[in-house]
């Protein structure tokens, strides 16, 4: 299983980027978020994403993440610009162990760089939360995100022209 914990969401301020590392998170192989900040909207808007393009994404807002850390039975994986590299770091994660990777959105608490397993940056300059969950979630799954069905109500077949989408309700 492979969580996301996202950190100091601003509900107003972060609710863009915080709905893509939700999106992203989904896309590219995740189970769940967990976001520590209760927002609704943001809740609400990704499972009206899941109801239609399916699979059984999980969102959970609101959180104690000092709990969510303490109870973690898996490895711990944060994303930082600090972190050592992608490349060095990638083949030392046991596959076989739940995966808990955390970004931040404002300054993240300097305990997460002590209880992550693994502090990781995707490049050391700074970027997106966005960005990086991306590429280290495709190298993570060694690009096997790309095969995992959705069977959504829509499904929307590749095409070099144009826009060919199945709308299973109709
Ligand atoms: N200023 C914040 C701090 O010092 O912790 C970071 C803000 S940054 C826009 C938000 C998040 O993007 C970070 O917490 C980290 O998870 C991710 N991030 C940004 N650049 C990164 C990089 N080069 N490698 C890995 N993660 C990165």
């Amino acid at each position: 299983m492979i969580v996301v914990l996202r950190l100091g969401h601003r509900i107003d301020r972060d609710k863009r980027i915080t709905t893509h590392v939700a999106l992203v998170a989904r896309a590219f192989g995740a189970d769940k978020i967990f976001i520590s900040t209760n927002d609704r909207k943001i809740e609400k808007n990704i499972q009206s994403i899941c109801k239609r393009f399916g699979g059984d994404f999980q969102i959970e807002t609101g959180l104690d993440y000092k709990k969510i850390i303490k109870q973690w039975n898996g490895t711990i994986v944060h994303l930082t610009m600090y972190g050592d590299e992608l490349d060095k770091s990638i083949n030392k994660i046991d596959k076989n162990r739940d995966l808990l990777v955390i970004v931040g959105a404002e300054k993240v608490p300097s305990q997460i760089y002590d209880v992550a397993d693994f502090n990781i940056s995707v490049g050391n300059q700074p970027h997106s939360e966005v960005a990086a969950l991306a590429i280290f979630l495709d190298r993570y799954t060694g690009g096997k995100w790309q095969e995992k069905q959705f069977n959504g109500k829509i499904e929307i077949l590749p095409s070099n022209k144009g826009k060919k989408v199945v709308s299973k309700d109709n």
